[in-house]
Order: structure tokens, then C-alpha cells, then sequence
């Protein structure tokens, strides 16, 4: 029997992960249904319970969803448990709901397919919200020299460093307080979203430099296109979701799919 897997989200009509987990599928020979389905935005644990009823056997989950997916589940991945968030479910063969969040993984492993080396590296990662939290742990076991965390709200930066201050050397603050060079620059806020770039000094990026942004779209970001200005290669985060959605992938089928002939097709539908 064909299993199923879905994403949540809300709205979810523009998702690629059903185009992505169908490549995977086919890929690798394994016999599932993937859909996207829009949750109601006050009752996801309803929607997950209704689609495990009808034979579900795992799904990812994005925005909104992705706390409320962390309070369902009655066990975590440690990654999971320090993002305070899931974006892949899966549900035991003992009906035990399982969460993990893949997101870091996957921004790690993109940044290493484009040959970026985070191991003594100085990062900068502007932004304090759900997806920062959730890259936190993987860039720092990647073991940085450092890492900064700089965000438009100083407190939230602050927090974080905080939370995640036995993992590694971590620092937190306001914009005011970038001083480069950096060797790695993530840009997890959304400002992208909205065509704009948060305040930063002209000097940020040291030499062969890499600015990355979580966004993805068919034009680079107003951030990638003022760090190619100053001399950083630039990645775009349609890696990150291509390789997020291969860990979850992973976690459910146990087959590893190549993400690279995935996010080259993705690249030309946006
Ligand atoms: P959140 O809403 O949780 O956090 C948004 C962050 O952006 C906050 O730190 C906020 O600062 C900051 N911010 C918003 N507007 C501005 C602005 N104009 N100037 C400076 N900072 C701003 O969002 P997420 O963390 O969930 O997502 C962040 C980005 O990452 C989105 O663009 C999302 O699409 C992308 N993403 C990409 C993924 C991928 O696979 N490629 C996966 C997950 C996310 P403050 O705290 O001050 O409000």
C-alpha cells in the first residue's frame, strides 16, 4: 500500500515540498503520496490526528504550525527539543507521535555543497526568530571560531545566545553591535520578504567571504545583491529546503536522495 505524507502549513497552496518529495520518490524507488494540506490555524493537533487516522504516516510543517507541532509530539529529537520547534513528524509503529526539526541540517549541508567551510570560520547570523533558533545547534557544532547572533529586537539575540551558550562561543546583540570581518554571513530575518536590508556596516564580509539568505526567489535579495557588491559569493535558501526536505525524507524512508539534480530543476520553476 502507497503511504502518505503531507506538509502542513497555512496557507500551503504555494509549497514546493510536494514537487520535491516527488522527485525524491521517483528517485529512489519508494512508493509514497505526498500532499500539501492546509490545517486550521487553531487546531493542528486535530489535523494531525485526522490525517494519522486515515493512515498518515508522517508529514513536514511549516509556517504557522511548527510550535504547536513541538507540544504535540510525545517524543523529541534533541535538536527538536533545543529549536523549540518541528518541521518533520512521524508517527511510531506504537502510534507515538516522534518530532525532529531538519532545518539546520540542511542549511549546514548546503552551505557545505557549495564548499563552505564552517569549522574555524567567524559567523555572523542576522535574525532571532523561529529559523535561527532552529540552525543554531548544527552551526555550532560545526565549531566555528565564533559566532554572532544580531537581530533588530538586541533582547531576542540575547536570549539566544544564552540558551545556546553550552554549545559553543556564541555572542548576541543589536545591529549596532556587527563589527566584521566575518567569513560566513546568514541572513535568517525576513526582511528579504519585504525588499529590505538591515543596517550593516560596508565592511562585514572578509576575503572569499559567503553571504547566504534563507530566502530564495527568482531574483537574488536585496541582501544578496548588495553582499555581491562587496566582493562575498552569495547563496540563496533554495538549498536549505531542498535539504531539509531530504532529511526528513531520511528520517521516514531511511534512503538518503541527491538533492542536486532536485534543486536545479526546482531553481527553474521559480
Ligand atoms: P520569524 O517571523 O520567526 O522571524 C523573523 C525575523 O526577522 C526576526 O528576527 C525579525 O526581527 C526579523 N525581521 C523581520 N523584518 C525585519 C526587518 N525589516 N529588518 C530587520 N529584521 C527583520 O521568521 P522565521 O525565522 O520563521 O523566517 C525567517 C526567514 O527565513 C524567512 O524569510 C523565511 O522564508 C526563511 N526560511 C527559509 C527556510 C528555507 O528552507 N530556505 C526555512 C525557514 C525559514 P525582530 O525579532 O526584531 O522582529
Amino acid at each position: 500500500m502507497t503511504d502518505r505524507y503531507c506538509v502542513f502549513g497555512n496557507p500551503i497552496s504555494h509549497s514546493k515540498s510536494p514537487m520535491i518529495h516527488a522527485a525524491f520518490a521517483e528517485q529512489t524507488g519508494e512508493d509514497i503520496d505526498y500532499t500539501a494540506i492546509e490545517a486550521p490555524l487553531d487546531d493542528f493537533a486535530g489535523a494531525w490526528r485526522r490525517f494519522t487516522a486515515a493512515g498518515g504516516r508522517g508529514a513536514n510543517v511549516t509556517v504557522p504550525f511548527k510550535e504547536q507541532a513541538f507540544s504535540l509530539c510525545d517524543t523529541l529529537s534533541e535538536r527538536a527539543r533545543r529549536a523549540g520547534a518541528v518541521n518533520t513528524l512521524l508517527l511510531g509503529a506504537d502510534g507515538r507521535s516522534h518530532g525532529d526539526t531538519t532545518d539546520g541540517v540542511g542549511l549546514v549541508r548546503d552551505l557545505e555543497h557549495h564548499g563552505v567551510s564552517l569549522a574555524g570560520a567567524r559567523i555572523l547570523v542576522l535574525g532571532a526568530g523561529g529559523a535561527v533558533r532552529g540552525v543554531l545547534e548544527p552551526l555550532l557544532a560545526a565549531g566555528p571560531a565564533s559566532l554572532l547572533v544580531a537581530n533588530r529586537t538586541a533582547a531576542k539575540a540575547e536570549a539566544l545566545a544564552v540558551d545556546f551558550a553550552d554549545l559553543g562561543e556564541i555572542r548576541g546583540g543589536g545591529f549596532d553591535v556587527v563589527s566584521g570581518p566575518f567569513d560566513v554571513v546568514i541572513n535568517g530575518t525576513s526582511a528579504s520578504l519585504g525588499g529590505e536590508l538591515p543596517p550593516l556596516p560596508d565592511d562585514l564580509f572578509g576575503t572569499g567571504a559567503t553571504a547566504y539568505d534563507m530566502m530564495y526567489g527568482a531574483e537574488p535579495t536585496v541582501f544578496l545583491s548588495w553582499a555581491a557588491k562587496r566582493g562575498a559569493c552569495t547563496v540563496d535558501g533554495l538549498g536549505m529546503l531542498v535539504e531539509q526536505a531530504a532529511e526528513s525524507f531520511f528520517q521516514w524512508r531511511g534512503k538518503r536522495p541527491l538533492t542536486e539534480p532536485v534543486r536545479e530543476s526546482l531553481r527553474r520553476t521559480l
